[in-house]
């Protein structure tokens, strides 16, 4: 297993506590660095009372308390939140744009190579920003404007993102929901390297396989959803916690920290979604703990092998990156 700071430098954690935050970065192969935990702002685990302005305020917060990395996507529709939390943390002095890290995503409707940049340029007129530091491709399918398969082939749309890169429009490119074939495909067919995929990982998918593969290459993993089936879905899978809660009384941290601080050591950048004061507070609370290789073991056993995002409506999609059942 990599060793927790294999991708980090001194260097790196200097820049950040510069910054007024406790999150160090890691380094991207293209040099740039990236605040190795993102806030979440996906909307699928959403309560229905919980309104878009949420987001606003929630990316306020995390700011606030030492975020310096949001994750968002056009197809989230709050891409304009976003960018109102990051303009109120601006205005209050909390961060300046240059040190704070913004993700975003192309949908899967924009693929074809002209329709990039301008899809691109769109989701900056949301987010009331010049450049964002990371764009992604979403997902490797591609539809029509009405959600039916379409068969514009990745390593396309790739082009359309080097485009976007050379222009400034952002400051890095990768892609999210790759599997490995895909990215070894788009790794010997493109001159500008990934330097993200963001995919699910958790204790209940612990993806090693596409960690060792993404890691061996020098491709930072996002992990999405990281409370797996622990968060509001513990039933489907017949969880049993007291493992995990042992292990965070024995730090003094709650579960979700543990989870959290588990993939951070195995070198994968964790995107927590909260829209909780306190819950977005204690998500960044992770620098002052460590776990022992053996914790880090133990929590990898909860795997179930099943994801919580599976658009199996998609499988018979030419592209389609998952298994099909
Ligand atoms: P998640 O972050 O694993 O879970 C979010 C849920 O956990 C919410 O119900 C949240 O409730 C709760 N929660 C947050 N912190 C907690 C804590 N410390 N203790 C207990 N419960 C906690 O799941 P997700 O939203 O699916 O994934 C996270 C982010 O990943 C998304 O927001 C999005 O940015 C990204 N994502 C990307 C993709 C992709 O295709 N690239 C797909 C899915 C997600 P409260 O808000 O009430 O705290």
């Amino acid at each position: 297993m990599a060793p927790l700071v294999s991708a980090f430098t001194v260097l790196t954690m200097v820049y950040m506590v510069a910054a007024g935050s406790q999150v160090p970065c890691a380094e991207l192969s293209d040099g740039n660095l990236m605040p190795i935990v993102a806030l979440g702002t996906g909307r699928g685990t959403a309560k229905e009372s919980e309104s878009v302005d949420e987001v606003r305020k929630a990316v306020f917060w995390a700011l606030e308390a030492g975020y310096r990395h949001i994750d968002t996507a056009a197809v989230y529709e709050d891409e304009e939140q976003v960018g109102q939390g990051i303009a109120e943390a601006i205005d209050k002095n909390i961060i300046t744009r240059d040190n704070i890290f913004v993700t975003t995503k192309l949908w899967n409707d924009n693929h074809r190579r002209e329709q990039v940049v301008p899809a691109l340029r769109e989701s900056l007129k949301r987010l009331k920003l010049e450049y964002v530091d990371l764009y992604l491709i979403h997902f490797p399918v591609s539809t029509k404007e009405d959600g039916s398969p379409d068969n514009v082939d990745y390593l396309e749309t790739w082009q359309g993102m080097e485009e976007a890169k050379a222009l400034g429009l952002t400051r890095s490119i990768g892609v999210s929901n790759f599997n490995i074939e895909q990215l070894q495909r788009l790794l010997a067919n493109s001159r500008t390297r990934p330097v993200v995929n963001e995919v699910e990982v958790s204790p209940t998918f612990t993806q090693e396989p596409m960690v060792s593969f993404c890691q061996a290459n020098g491709i930072v993993v996002m992990g999405y959803s990281p409370f797996g089936f622990f968060v509001g879905r513990e039933s489907a899978m017949n969880l049993d916690k007291t493992t995990l809660l042992k292990i965070a009384e024995k730090y003094g941290k709650s579960f979700g920290q543990v989870i959290l601080r588990y993939l951070i050591q195995r070198g994968v950048v964790p995107i927590p979604k909260s829209t909780n004061q306190r819950r977005i507070a204690e998500n960044i609370d992770l620098f002052d703990f460590s776990l022992s290789e053996d914790e880090v073991a133990t929590i990898s056993q909860y795997n179930r092998n099943t994801r919580v995002i599976h658009p199996v409506e998609w499988k018979d999609y030419p592209f389609y990156p998952f298994e099909k059942e």
